[in-house]
């Protein structure tokens, strides 16, 4: 019954119920009928035997007489007649001989009569051996019961028109129940069917699909109506909650996977809450699925977080911690007691700070100001001694001393190339960082040409030739004086290092989407082992050979810095068997 469908709990039910209707109103009516035919027959006999009473009483001085009259009476009356006297004692019977049957005393109704009432008894004859229906009215004289006379009524007859009776009403109530079949059915139909349709669309926003219109085809109560009026109602109002809470979930989760910070909440027992695209990444997690309630170290192997967890729940206050992973990225980790709006904590915030290149570049700011004291110590300890021995020895010979003043000037050369350079790099990367470069639409020529000419004198003094091959039609979009500050390092270096009385080649050509731009000497070249630090800051192949030279070690970085401020990249030709190529490449306009 529990999980059967409405329509097969009601339709079995009023079934039920109408046959049992039906059924107990037949009953009914075959009873009310046995009472009214028993009534309607009890009526007409006591008439009979009130009209029979006074004859009966006339006679009953006489006993044959008596006796005669009782068959007469008994034939005109239809039924059969006996008369008793007060002691119980029959005195004549129209059916029977009196003296055969046995004392009435005990008899119900010859009980009642005695009595004075209207006696009435229904019950099976000895005599005649069937049912049958007695009154018996009592005979008075003077007031005096003296006798009771009873007559009597075959049953079969009530009981036959009963039973045509109940014959008809059964027919009639089969009629009844095959029509009750149908309305039952077609009533049963309608109250469940607009229950099963609402029952669908709760299911579907069960599912999940609140965007419905309950539509009842047909003929509906105005209950059934309202309901329907009520889930549309209800639908409506948890799409538009629904969508709020999806949007801002997805504006939550956007907010958090758009983070570089990552951020990991947990549950009190460790279990994860919640995580953010960044937090996976840092830890070099690549399968992206549900954590949500696993356990911290099933997910993060590192066991470091579960003691900073333990730590935050311990201390209850935000705790700051670094730690370096496996994958050498270090992480500053920022972990905070969760509490509820009712003060109660109900986990840990932990968000990742990806320091790495900010520990780098301290590292390398450290390493930059230990080079830069290293270089500019060797010429500033070398003026300062050539100056001391200068200014100590004052019998020095004039050649002696001019070769000396000739060192110190040369190291004073070197010291302020080194500090130009440096003035140089640090005005590039704080432009390059604030963005105030000036960048326009050039041609090769623009840059190339004014860089030549600044080392063409260095060139003559060498016998150095340039060889020129500039492809004027190609445009860059790029800063002219960076440009040619990055041309006049390279053609520098290759005058520098390249001998006497050879070429360098310059040009200038388009390769794919790029400006190539090349310069190249013949000079020793460099050996392939070094060219992956040549772009460091003060590194350099030769120290000793370079710092004769009068370089300051920044030149190729300098070069390297403005060919990515340009969005291009420097190189140095690795199949060169002799003399050096380098390269930058720019993007064309
Ligand atoms: P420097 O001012 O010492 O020349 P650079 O940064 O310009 O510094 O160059 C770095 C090092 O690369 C130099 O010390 C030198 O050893 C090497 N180098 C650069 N250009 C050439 C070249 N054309 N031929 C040979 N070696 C070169």
């Amino acid at each position: 019954m529990k999980n059967k469908p409405l329509f097969w709990q009601l339709y079995p039910s009023l079934l039920i119920v109408t046959f049992l209707e039906i059924f107990v109103l037949i009953g009914f009516a075959r009873h009310s009928f046995r009472d009214f035919y028993l009534e309607d027959q009890g009526a007409q006999l006591e008439e009979k035997l009130n009209l029979l009473s006074p004859l009966v009483l006339s006679s009953l001085q006489d006993k044959r007489f008596l006796q005669r009259n009782c068959l007469e009476m008994g034939e005109i009356a239809h039924t059969r007649i006996t008369l008793v006297n007060i002691n119980g004692q029959v005195l004549c019977d129209s059916k029977t001989n009196p003296q055969e049957m046995k004392n009435q005393k005990n008899s119900h109704e010859i009980k009642m009569a005695l009595q004075g009432l209207l006696g009435k008894s229904v019950r099976r004859s000895l005599v005649l051996d069937r049912p049958l229906l007695y009154i018996a009215i009592p005979l008075k004289k003077n007031n005096q019961i003296i006798a009771v006379l009873r007559g009597s009524f075959p049953m079969e007859k009530i009981e036959q028109a009963i039973e045509t009776l109940t014959l008809k009403f059964g027919l009639t109530g089969v009629i009844l129940a095959i029509i009750l079949i149908f309305v039952n059915l077609w009533l049963s139909r309608k109250i469940s069917y607009p229950l099963e349709i609402m029952k669908s669309y709760a299911q579907k926003m069960a599912m999940g699909d609140f965007n419905i219109k309950v539509e009842l085809p047909g003929n509906h109560s105005r209950e059934v109506f309202q309901l329907a009026d009520s889930m549309n109602d209800l639908g409506n109002k948890l799409d538009k909650q629904f969508n709020k809470i999806v949007k801002q979930r997805n504006e939550r989760e956007a907010v958090f996977s758009s983070m570089r910070e990552g951020v990991l909440s947990l549950y009190i027992d460790g279990n994860i809450m919640h995580w953010n695209k960044a937090v996976l990444e840092m830890f070099g997690i690549s399968i992206h699925k549900d954590f949500k309630g696993s356990p911290l170290r099933d997910v993060f192997s590192n066991p470091i977080l579960e003691e900073i967890r333990q730590k935050i729940h311990n201390k209850n206050q935000f705790i700051e911690e670094e730690i370096t992973l496996t994958n050498n990225r270090i992480v500053q980790i920022h972990g905070t007691p969760i509490y509820s709006s009712a003060n109660e904590i109900l986990g840990t915030l932990m968000v990742f700070y990806d320091i790495t290149r900010l520990r780098q570049l301290e590292s390398h700011r450290k390493q930059f100001v230990a080079n830069v004291s290293h270089e500019l110590r060797t010429p500033l300890t070398a003026i300062q001694g050539f100056i001391e021995t200068l200014l100590d020895e004052e019998n020095i010979e004039p050649p002696m001393r001019q070769k000396f003043l000739g060192i110190v000037s040369k190291h004073a050369t070197r010291l302020n190339a080194i500090i130009e350079d440096l003035l140089m790099l640090s005005k590039i990367e704080q432009e390059s960082e604030i963005d105030d470069i000036n960048f326009q639409i050039l041609s090769a020529n623009s840059f190339i040409l004014p860089a030549i000419e600044v080392c063409e004198k260095k060139a003559l003094d060498k016998n150095i030739e340039f060889k020129i091959d500039i492809d004027g039609e190609i445009k860059i979009l790029g800063n002219s004086n960076l440009l040619e500050q990055a041309m006049v390092n390279l053609i520098d270096n290759a005058i520098k290092y390249g001998p006497a009385d050879t070429q360098v080649k310059i040009s200038a050509q388009g390769r794919d989407n790029n400006l190539l731009l090349i310069v190249e000497d013949q000079g020793p070249g460099i050996p392939e082992k070094h060219h992956q630090r040549l772009f460091e800051r003060f590194y350099s192949v030769d120290k000793a050979r370079s710092r004769n030279l009068g370089g300051s070690g920044l030149g190729l970085s300098i070069v390297k810095h403005i060919a990515l401020i340009h969005k291009g990249q420097v190189g140095i030709n690795h199949a060169k068997s002799q003399g050096s190529l380098f390269f930058i490449e720019i993007p064309k306009a």
